[in-house]
């Protein structure tokens, strides 16, 4: 069940429900599945809530449905997966997937195809491939799957919707990505102590001040970073923290697109706003996870200023 991921996947499940149930179904997505070793489950949970129609409707029913039990069993025809069989994914099997789905009898309103490793595909396969994206026809999905996002072709990349799916080691099963964020500190109150901590407030502002230039200026922070940075976050601690309030920032901004309300930051709402406004969900979805990635770098004992240098560069790819 695609709901089984609301907590592990939140911010992917989010974006993925907002779109279905609005009836707002791109016909390529791109999932980054960041190694999670639940990236197929998630994309055949997927493919079943767009095909069949119990689901967010009739949650009983949908359990013991025909279709998605020919789906799980892989015999429903409009559900078409290529994956490697060697090392590559060959032009030919993308030529028989289109033949395929050119002769099949629509059973439903979609037919979808699946990617498995798309970045095995070899030249002439993507080539292929881009040309079923630059085309799409009506009622055909395709969803791709990667572990290696930087090996897929770029415009590939820029025909699909990307989703980036949480790695396994931030979530587990029963936390959301605010549990996750609280995971950080024992509760909720030890965050907003922190947060309304008076002596904390210098960080909390130049975090925030850091934030926003860099929003509006990119990478010419480097030549600010040790007054933005480094004269303000001394200890190793003090730079965890301040990723981590980036964490909280950008996680903010995210639930500022989406309407949703409780921010941690509720005293910076027109920054909120504009941070939100000036950034896709992608670039967002993507700031978090980099922050995630450098706080734990951090906690490694990687070496801080090169980190941190990291952090800069990387929130800009
Ligand atoms: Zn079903």
């Amino acid at each position: 069940m695609f709901d089984n991921f609301k907590d592990s996947q939140f911010v992917a499940f989010s974006l993925l429900t907002n779109s279905i149930k609005n009836n707002k179904i791109s016909h390529a997505y791109l999932i980054d599945g960041n190694s999670n070793e639940h990236a197929f489950d998630f994309v055949m949970s997927l493919v079943k809530v767009i095909l069949c129609k119990y689901h967010y409707t009739n949650f009983d029913k949908c359990g013991s449905c025909n279709l998605c039990n020919r789906i799980d069993s892989g015999n429903y025809p409009e559900v078409k997966i290529i994956s490697s069989d060697s090392l590559v994914i060959k032009k030919e099997q993308l030529l028989e997937l289109q033949s395929d789905f050119s002769k099949i009898s629509v059973e439903g309103d979609y037919r979808i195809y699946i990617i498995k490793d798309c970045d095995k595909m070899n030249k002439q396969a993507s080539n292929s491939l881009l040309k079923f994206l630059e085309e799409p026809e009506e009622g055909i999905i395709a969803i791709l799957l990667t572990n290696n996002i930087n090996k897929v072709l770029k415009t590939i990349v820029s025909r699909c919707q990307l989703i980036t799916l949480a790695k396994d080691r931030h979530f587990n099963s029963d936390s959301t990505l605010k549990n996750f964020a609280y995971s950080f500190c024992s509760s909720q109150e030890e965050i907003d102590n922190f947060l309304e901590d008076q002596s904390k407030k210098d960080m909390i502002e130049a975090i925030i001040k850091f934030i926003l230039y860099y929003e509006e200026n990119g990478l010419d922070i480097m030549i600010y970073l040790k007054k933005m940075w480094y004269n303000n976050f001394l200890t190793r601690d003090d730079n965890i923290m301040a990723v981590f309030l980036m964490v909280l920032f950008y996680f903010d901004v995210f639930k500022y697109k989406y309407s949703l309300n409780d921010y941690f930051f509720c005293d910076y709402l027109d920054e909120l706003k504009n941070v939100s406004n000036a950034n896709s969900l992608d670039d967002i979805l993507k700031k978090i996870d980099k922050c995630v990635e450098i706080k734990e770098n951090l906690e490694y004992n990687l070496n801080t200023n090169l980190t941190i240098d990291n952090l800069v560069i990387g929130l800009g790819e």
